[in-house]
């Protein structure tokens, strides 16, 4: 039996791969599942999946999490550090679907123990690329990509030697407001932006992928995850999201991964590499859909692709920067402080301010300088939200 934990098992990839965990259950042996505020959900899928241990992110949760899995023989634990701690226990297999930062430690941790990491979480290569790369490197552990347009290149790669790589194309779907002129952005609301066109995900990644901060992070992701260099990375807008990303090889071939928009075949593609396995996706008919259309995006009104260029021409730590920076301005955009535009202006504000203040953004490029950045930028971002409202 495989060993498996799933970080972010509430949530809708942790749910998506706790989907396809149950419908082979005998196969695997689950360790640990962690969530955040969603106790009654976390607690029901512990004791049916019978891991060996539940970790809450809150603290003060614990105290539920222990009565919701009374009478089981689930252990219950609680907090930022109980998630690394149960990163570490061995584990063949471990999903990454924490949102946000906070799945950098425990995917770390996961490394160190020579686990394979199946990374929804994009923000650990977008905050420490090169440290996490270089921890699955020398602890012999192996990353996997979960993202839909990173699991579709990676497919894409098999067999091909990167020498022949000429460009990598990234599609984008345009998200919730593809379709609306640029003169009404300022005022789109929450709910508006909540409400993904193709993709049934999480809030916080539907709202990115209205304002192309998804894309963005993305862009950096596939530096990381690919080792090229960015005037290698491309993206354009795919309304359809069938096309799920593109490689184009030095003699003019490009290799596309097309598959209906549902995330259980990324997570199962990781779930069984290197086997090709039954999932339970709708399967492609091409006539049915008739056409597949392609545009490119239009910087304008997509700002925050352009900061995500900034960002990998600048590297150090500047991904941490953009990472928290933009975390905190989605935060105050969900809590209707700020307006949907005003994000990329917040993100922009603070890497100006980093870039203007000695040596930050080149500090040696360790867990601790990485998660320093991550508060000092956050810290940024709500003084810059201050500001613009007063
Ligand atoms: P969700 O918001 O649906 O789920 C997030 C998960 O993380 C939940 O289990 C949540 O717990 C938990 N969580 C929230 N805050 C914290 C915290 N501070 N510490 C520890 N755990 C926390 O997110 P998604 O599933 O949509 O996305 C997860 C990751 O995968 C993101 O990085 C996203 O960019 C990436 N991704 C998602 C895709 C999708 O289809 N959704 C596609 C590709 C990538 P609870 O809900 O119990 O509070």
């Amino acid at each position: 039996m495989r060993k498996v934990s799933v970080f972010g098992a509430t949530g809708s990839v942790g749910q998506n791969t706790i989907d396809l965990i149950d419908r082979d259950a005998t196969a695997y042996d689950v360790v640990a599942l962690t969530g955040g505020a969603n106790i009654e959900k976390l607690a029901e899928d512990a004791r049916r999946l019978n891991a060996d241990i539940a970790v809450t992110a809150h603290d003060d949760r614990l105290d539920d999490l222990r009565a919701a899995l009374a009478g089981s023989a689930v252990e219950a634990a609680a907090g930022q550090s109980a998630l690394t701690e149960a990163a570490a226990r061995p584990t063949d297999w471990v999903m990454s679907a924490i949102v946000g930062a906070a799945g950098l430690p425990p995917g770390l941790e996961a490394l160190k123990q020579g686990a394979t990491l199946a990374l929804a979480n994009k923000e650990t290569l977008v905050c420490a690329g090169k440290l996490v790369m270089e921890t699955a490197q020398s602890h012999d552990a192996r990353l996997l990509p979960v993202d839909s347009e990173h699991s579709a290149v990676f497919q894409a790669l098999v067999g091909e030697d990167m020498e022949a790589v000429e460009r990598i194309i990234i599609t984008a779907s345009g998200g919730a407001f593809r379709d609306w002129p640029l003169s009404d952005l300022a005022n789109a609301t929450v709910e508006q932006a909540s409400n993904h066109p193709n993709w049934n995900m999480g809030q916080r990644i539907t709202i990115d992928s209205a304002s192309m901060f998804n894309k963005a992070l993305e862009l950096i992701e596939t530096k990381e995850f690919f080792a090229v260099s960015p005037d290698q990375i491309e993206v354009i807008v795919h309304p359809e999201s069938i096309v799920h990303s593109l490689v184009g090889f030095k003699d003019g071939a490009v290799m596309a991964h097309m598959g209906a928009p549902d995330m259980r075949h990324a997570i199962g593609y990781a779930l069984n590499w290197p086997e090709r396995r039954d999932l339970p996706v709708e399967r492609l008919n091409l006539a049915k859909l008739g056409q597949l259309r392609f545009h490119e995006p239009d910087e304008a009104r997509y700002p925050a692709l352009r900061l995500a260029r900034n960002v990998m021409e600048r590297g150090g730590l500047s991904g941490a920067v953009f990472n928290a920076a933009k975390e905190r301005a989605l935060d105050h955009f969900i809590s209707r402080r700020i307006g949907f535009l005003e994000m990329a202006d917040i993100v922009e504000t603070v890497l100006d301010r980093f870039e203007a203040t000695d040596s930050l953004l080149d500090a040696q490029f360790d867990l601790d300088n990485v998660l320093q950045t991550d508060h000092l930028a956050r810290k940024w971002a709500d003084e810059a939200v201050t500001k613009t409202t007063g």
